[in-house]
């Protein structure tokens, strides 16, 4: 089943409803979105594009993002969603490694790209896509489950970004776990882009498609807090994805403002650690509407989640220790906490979380290596340690390869992290391993003070000494001013174990 078929459906069957706008403003209805990707497809299949030919898509958030990821696939071609953030030459070596054979562009990013690549650059704003969405209509190419769809690169927080294949039978699998798992979808909703719509939530569109629900770009293409609290008051129940740091800015432009964010029906969060106060806090301030995620482009959307009720339910006994997990396993996947053989481990024992289900990858695109250490036997090793108590809620503990082991214990620095961020001079924090002759590794943490602090390892210590244990402290506290972050806010643990190692 070719994916592009649902918005064939939604328009047969509610072609007049509003689909696709920017900001307030309509710009397609769901006859119009269904009849420019048509158009689209039948332009790339007269230009030669063949079933499973992959095309590029590096644009900032706009509507016709999704006009160009429908026209693509309706074609029978690959999606390949380049990170607008990235630079011309990263998203270049992506368009090269994927192989795509044209490249879809929104005019900011244009001329710094067209430098850096030979592959047919076809500019959204100019008159060539123009035509290419005006003309008639196109039959969708039959897809199987197991024809690529989405070749999605990874953030690339341990490395070089790697080409996750995504199949149109994951994205159905995953689509229809979304109402059930984290947000039942009306065709009243919208679904707002706030984050890149390159990344996972991108593809939150596609249920939005299938329940003919409207699709709301922000005017400028990136995230702006305020424009959000406005929209959703006059667009009514307003669905959105936002990564840690944007929920913090988002509780406080409403704090700033006044505003409750009442339009707002559901805040899904995750994709990296979110400090527990600051979603306490942003609970407290919108109300039960918090659902987060834990997902990797290895098994797109949602590996597992926590409710709405379990965020904000502060009656319940265990309401903390949900609060900072990752909820339950999503509906079609199977979660299993393993040691280094993969042999599954007793409930409450951390080790790494290996999935199976419909929505995991079938491998990457051209790393045949790294497909077999990432898949074992059927389950995909996530590199992400946790673990499972007997109601099933996932916590996790970190990123293997940012686990420290300093005396042949194991430190994860996750857990001092959150100590460091409770004392009020840190602003962030990030702890790595750094070698040593006596201890295999030891702690180091890299602290960026908050507004009008200063650093004082000695204030910090003392605040450790109260909450962990001896051999988990960090030996040293490094100032900085900043942290070093990849394009979607992730830190890079790489690049400050590097400094370590050049100062050593
Ligand atoms: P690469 O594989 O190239 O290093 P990456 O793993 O950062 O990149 P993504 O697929 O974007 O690429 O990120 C997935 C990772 O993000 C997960 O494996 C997990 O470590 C982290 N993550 C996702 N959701 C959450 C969450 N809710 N809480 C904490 N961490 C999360």
């Amino acid at each position: 089943m070719n994916t592009a078929q649902w918005l064939l459906r939604t328009a047969g069957v509610a072609g007049d409803c509003p689909a696709l706008m920017r900001g307030a403003e309509p710009v397609a209805s769901y006859a119009e979105f269904a009849a420019r990707a048509e158009a689209l497809a039948r332009a790339l299949a007269d230009g030669g594009l063949m079933p499973g030919d992959r095309i590029g898509l590096f644009m900032t958030n706009c509507p016709d993002y999704l006009i160009v990821c429908y026209g693509v696939w309706l074609a029978g071609g690959v999606v390949v969603p380049i990170n607008a953030k990235l630079h011309a030459k990263e998203a270049a070596w992506i368009v090269k490694d994927s192989g795509a054979r044209g490249i879809f562009v929104t005019p900011d990013l244009a001329e710094a790209f067209a430098a850096e690549t030979d592959t047919d650059l076809i500019d959204i704003s100019g008159s060539r896509f123009a035509r290419m969405i005006s003309g008639g209509r196109f039959p969708p190419v039959s897809r199987g489950s197991d024809d690529l769809a989405w070749l999605f690169y990874t953030s690339g927080t341990t490395g070089k970004p790697k080409g996750v294949q995504i199949t149109h039978g994951m994205l159905a699998a995953t689509s229809l776990c979304y109402p059930i798992d984290v947000d039942p979808v009306s065709p009243e909703d919208a679904a707002y882009y706030a984050a890149p719509m390159s990344h996972g939530a991108g593809l939150y569109a596609l249920i939005h498609v299938r329940m003919g629900a409207r699709h709301i770009c922000p005017v400028g293409g990136g995230f702006d807090p305020v424009e959000l609290l406005e929209l959703s008051e006059r667009l009514g129940p307003t669905s959105m994805f936002l990564a840690p740091t944007m929920v913090r800015r988002l509780t406080d432009a409403a704090k700033a403002t006044g505003r409750d964010g009442s339009g707002i029906k559901t805040i899904i969060y995750g994709g990296g650690p979110m400090y527990l106060a600051d979603i306490e806090e942003a609970v407290d301030w919108f109300g039960p509407k918090f659902v987060q995620i834990y997902g990797q482009g290895e098994c797109p959307m949602a590996i597992s989640s926590l409710s709405r009720v379990d965020v904000a339910d502060r009656t319940h006994p265990n309401w903390r220790a949900r609060l900072a997990s990752v909820g339950r396993a999503q509906s079609m996947v199977e979660i299993v906490i393993g040691d280094d053989t993969g042999t599954p481990l007793p409930h409450g024992t951390p080790g790494e979380i290996m999935v199976r289900g419909a929505p995991v990858m079938p491998g990457y695109w051209n790393a045949p290596d790294t497909t077999v250490k990432t898949l074992k036997d059927g389950w995909l090793m996530t590199g992400d340690i946790g673990q499972l108590d007997a109601d099933g809620y996932l916590t996790l503990q970190d990123r293997s390869k940012d686990v420290i082991i300093s005396g042949g214990s194991n430190i994860y620095p996750r857990e001092i992290e959150e100590v460091l961020l409770q004392h009020p001079s840190v602003h962030e924090v990030s702890v790595v391993g750094r070698a040593s002759a006596e201890w295999g590794e030891e702690v180091v943490a890299f602290v960026v003070s908050a507004p009008g602090e200063e650093m004082d390892p000695a204030v910090l210590e003392a605040h450790c000494i109260e909450y962990i244990a001896r051999f988990k402290r960090p030996k040293c506290f490094i100032s900085m001013p900043d942290l070093p972050k990849n394009n979607y806010g992730k830190i890079l643990k790489t690049e400050l174990r590097r400094f370590l190692e050049e100062e050593a």
